[in-house]
């Protein structure tokens, strides 16, 4: 892989290798865009293929983290980091607190928080080195309830704008993935009055959830295709692709999921199709608006963050808004929006001001 050549694509900043020789600890931090604040975004953990995978993989996210911060209105960037290690079997204290230590060298250009294969625990572990963690324990801690409330509201918004309502009585959802945020929305979209639909690759566990949420339950193939009013993908990503747009008899799709388009294309697709879907990056940013509000010069409380994690539903409104006066598919409206900002706000700082 070129290197730089990726920077200039992805538009990135700074790309942070890191290598303890005691530990076997192999780690990047990408910094994508710094122009709005510190770059805040997780630490992955994954047994890459190759050095190629994890450098792509850490470049894509730190980018998207731009993106999700600037349209969540934060004072925040865009960064990322991965350890290219397997969670299961590699991960060890001194391995984490030479990753804190990482963190540290950076001065707080790069703030950390959890992602796959990392927990509040190993946070924990790594802020015992650097004061630049989010989400532990003691402060804003697990992200997935304000994601699903964060869903919750996004829906809603969708909702008015396919239905002209967003009253869940009468409505059935279809649930992909009841994970930490699949579980939640269920729960909460079954207290407002939806009909659930439901499946996860797990179906020991996932039918156990099924039963409590009193959802149908069906195999995982065949949630693209179920008649439901809304689709909410909980699970992975790249699931609106060529084979699933054919199936989708909803016409909303609103869910957690990262990166849920493959292709750019597939979002025209669903334009085209008169589904309505919500820009991932908007609809699930509530994790992190309830983490920066760790940031607060008062410190973290939960009644301000959450208060900014139920606006979601407000800028999913303005979002889908735009979308449909420009004519122009949703995702491409959330990152005029995010563009914008990072674009407005990068001006101001080019005035002087005297220290
Ligand atoms: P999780 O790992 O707790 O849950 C994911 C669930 O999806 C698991 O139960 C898994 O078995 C299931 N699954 C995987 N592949 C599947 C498939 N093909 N079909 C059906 N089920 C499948 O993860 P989570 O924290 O609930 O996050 C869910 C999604 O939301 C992920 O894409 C994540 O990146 C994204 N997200 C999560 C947060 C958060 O705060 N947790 C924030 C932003 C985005």
């Amino acid at each position: 892989m070129n290197i730089f050549e990726a920077m200039e694509q992805y538009g990135h900043e700074e790309l942070v290798f890191w290598y303890d020789h005691t530990t076997g600890l192999k780690a990047i931090v990408a910094i994508h865009d710094t122009t709005l604040g510190p770059a805040l975004g997780g630490l992955r953990m994954w047994p890459y293929d190759s050095e190629d995978d994890a450098i792509t993989d850490v470049l894509r996210l730190s980018r998207g983290m731009t993106y999700k911060n600037a349209a969540m209105g934060l004072d925040l960037g865009g960064g990322k980091s991965v350890i290219w290690a397997d969670s299961r079997h590699d991960k060890s204290e001194a391995m984490l607190r030479s990753f804190g230590r990482l963190i540290q060298s950076l001065g707080g250009r790069y703030i950390t928080a959890e992602d796959v294969g990392v927990n509040a625990d190993d946070m924990a572990v790594i802020a015992r080195e650097t004061e630049f963690v989010g989400g532990l324990k003691e402060t804003s801690g697990d992200p997935s309830p304000a994601t699903a409330v964060g869903v919750l509201e996004g829906m809603k918004a969708a909702m008015k704008m396919a239905f002209g309502s967003d009253d869940f009585h009468g409505r059935t959802v279809a649930i992909q993935g009841l994970g930490h945020v699949g579980s939640l929305l269920g729960e909460m979209l079954k207290e407002a009055g939806a009909q659930l639909i439901v499946t996860d690759i797990h179906p020991e566990e996932g039918k156990q959830v099924a039963e409590r949420l009193g959802a149908k339950w069906v195999e995982p193939q065949e949630i693209y295709g179920v008649e439901a009013d809304i689709f909410a993908p909980c699970a992975l990503g790249a699931i609106i692709n060529d084979d699933t747009l054919p199936q989708f008899k909803c016409k909303v799709i609103a869910g957690s999921a990262n990166n849920q388009l493959k292709e750019p294309r597939h979002g025209l697709e669903l334009m085209r199709r008169g589904i309505v879907y919500v820009p991932d990056y908007v609809i699930n940013g509530g994790g992190v608006v309830n983490v920066a509000d760790e940031f607060h010069r008062d410190g973290y409380n939960k009644e301000r963050a959450y208060a900014r994690v139920r606006a979601i539903g407000k800028q999913v409104g303005e979002i889908l808004t735009r979308s449909q006066k420009e004519n122009i598919p949703t995702q491409e409206a959330a990152d005029q929006v995010a563009e914008h900002r990072i674009r407005e706000l990068g001006q101001i700082n080019s005035t002087y001001i005297p220290e």
